[in-house]
């Protein structure tokens, strides 16, 4: 039995076999070819270039009619690089004077051109590296030599071990398969870390090495509430996991009572306790959960879970689908939030040293009006079906602000000109996730219906840390004494600025931090629909008096830490039906 400790990002506990996916390229062994054998070598290497050859040549030209000539070329590159003379050249000579297989040829010659790329230090052609393996990986599966991940075809329930899962593997993960997942890499406000919660599949991310010594089949507990990874347990440890995952079971049974229950303090103080969802299914979840309405809608998943860009009527279709799904209550959808972890079909920014710091959020829309455009459309008409309101992510200037705001406002004209059924008067608000955007908030406060604090990248941008990065994910905590003092200052320009402030990072959905927050006169919270009967719990036993006194005291503590071990007493103290041995 071996136990590692990483980054809980997904509550809960799961027991089953693992799946260990091998991202960090191939292994393809060295079998050596009898020269009578190199012919059929080369017949081998022959059909599976040309299967290679016509599929990108297929993708080069579906993704021309969707994205433009330009990205369609990028398949046409790599499809001369596969017909490169020079390549096959090679590959003959290791085939027939070295006697190695077809596979193993591709594998050495490709990675070498690669590594080859790679030292040249020029991002342009280490970009090329990566279209280089790409043909690899492609040949080696035509050959046999590698199977595609297995994660498509599931028939029993699994634990995926992964070096890294991007917020889009995991958010094609088979529900009804996959229990739960761990990851070498990761922190705790990554989007896969967000996914995983959506998809309330418990998870930790963070482990450092480990999978190496892990085989598929292995039996692995993942404590997605402790961030423990218990490889091959013996079985009084399983058996207390069991137990705990029957307590946890118990607990959000009797937590499921509290559905028709308002989120209203002991003292008579209603909070809107709202869902944020990635996909309209979670709409189901949020309703039977009670959730006042959907306080952030992560519209770009709508582009990482599918295979082609979304077109206009797929953002229409789903925008509907959640509004109608909420009777009435309200939808925030938030405008597409790609760049940086979440990327989309086609290249939208290339070469990016810092992607956090770079062309993401509203900046990549902005300038990707044929990206925007369709979405901002979408969102109008869909409007006629309820309470839609949008929001702009990462809001940081003026200017984008209002170039956002234009942008609305010419595509309402352009609907108006068409004839197309659509509302434009619905309310327009804004993230607050960058220091910037709090420092100027007065200024912002002028021109938006409400302000919602995106606590994530708050956390980020005024600590200097990568949300996702395991080594500093200790640094990365939005109950640093800093980010307080930015969302007190918020809570204060809200109020006099009668704007309405709700809070929908992760945050809001740590019982504790929630409290905290109350005390600081937040009364708007959005959480996952998992989180809500926890938060509404906590809520319900508290008293608004009490959370102010709390926020008095945790304002004077100097560092993270310390704030997290009061607000943990406090939840004992308070909650105590919310801790599970
Ligand atoms: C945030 O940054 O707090 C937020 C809610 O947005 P996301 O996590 O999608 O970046
Ligand atoms: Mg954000």
């Amino acid at each position: 039995m071996i136990e590692l400790q990483g980054i809980p990002v997904s509550p809960g506990v799961a027991i089953g076999p693992a799946l260990v996916l091998d991202t960090e390229g191939y292994r393809v062994p060295n079998i050596l070819v009898p020269a009578g054998e190199a012919e059929g070598e080369f017949t081998r290497l022959y059909h599976a270039c040309k299967a290679v050859g016509s599929r990108l040549r297929e993708n080069q030209a579906s993704t021309s009619a969707a994205a433009g000539e330009d990205t369609g070329n990028i398949f046409a590159a790599q499809l001369q690089m596969l017909n490169d003379p020079r390549l096959h050249t090679e590959l003959r000579r290791r085939i027939q004077n070295d006697h190695e297989s077809a596979a193993y040829a591709v594998n050495r010659v490709l990675q070498n051109y690669a590594g080859a790329l790679r030292r040249l230090a020029n991002p342009l052609l280490a970009d090329r590296a990566e279209d280089v393996l790409d043909i690899e990986k492609q040949l080696l599966f035509e050959l046999g030599a590698v199977s595609r991940p297995p994660l498509a075809d599931l028939t029993e329930p699994t634990i995926v071990l992964a070096r890294t899962l991007t917020p889009s593997e995991t958010a094609n993960l088979d529900r009804d398969h996959v229990q739960g997942f761990c990851t070498e890499t990761g922190g705790s406000g990554g989007h896969t870390a967000i996914v995983a919660k959506g998809l309330e599949l418990p998870a930790v991310v963070g482990i450092g090495r480990f999978i190496d010594a892990v085989s598929n089949g292995t039996l692995i507990i993942v404590d997605g509430d402790r961030g423990r990874v218990v490889v091959d347990p013996d079985e009084e440890t399983i058996a207390s996991y069991r137990k705990r995952r029957k307590a946890r079971v118990s607990l959000s049974e009797r937590l499921a009572e509290l559905h028709e229950l308002p989120a209203e303090t002991a003292d008579g103080v209603r909070v809107r306790l709202s869902a944020n969802i990635e996909f309209p299914h979670e709409t189901k979840a949020a309703v039977a959960r009670g959730a006042d309405g959907i306080g952030l809608y992560r519209t770009e998943f709508l582009y990482l879970s599918s295979e082609e860009e979304p077109s206009e009527e797929d953002h229409y279709n789903a925008y509907s689908e959640v509004v109608r799904a909420m009777h009435g209550r309200p939808v925030v959808i938030r405008t597409l939030d790609l760049g940086a972890d979440k990327m989309g079909h086609r290249p939208l920014a290339e070469n990016e040293h810092n992607p956090c710091l770079g062309l993401r959020s509203i900046r990549l829309s902005l300038r990707n009006l044929d990206l925007f455009r369709p979405q901002l459309r979408a969102i109008l008409r869909a409007a006629v079906h309820g309470d839609i309101r949008v929001m702009f992510p990462l809001i940081t200037t003026i200017a984008e602000l209002r170039q956002a705001r234009m942008l609305l406002n010419l595509v309402a004209e352009d609907l108006k000109d068409a004839d197309v059924p659509f509302r434009s008067d619905i309310p327009v608000g804004m993230m607050v996730e960058v220091p910037a955007a709090v420092i100027m908030l007065d200024m912002f406060a002028k021109e938006v219906d409400f302000l919602s604090i995106g606590t994530n990248d708050l956390a980020q941008y005024t600590l200097a840390v990568d949300r996702g990065n395991e080594y500093v994910a200790d640094l990365y905590q939005s109950s640093d004494p800093a980010v307080l003092r930015l969302i007190q200052s918020c809570v204060k320009i809200s109020k006099s600025s009668d704007v309405p402030l709700s809070v929908c990072g992760e945050m809001s959905s740590m019982p504790g931090r929630a409290l905290l927050l109350l005390g600081l006169g937040v009364r708007s919270l959005s959480v996952p629909p998992s989180a809500i009967p926890t938060i509404k719990k906590t809520i319900r036993s508290v008293s608004i008096t009490r959370c102010e006194e709390i926020a008095k005291r945790a304002m004077t503590l100097e560092a993270a830490r310390e704030v997290d071990m009061y607000l943990l007493n406090q939840i004992a103290e308070l909650v105590p039906e919310l801790v599970v041995e």
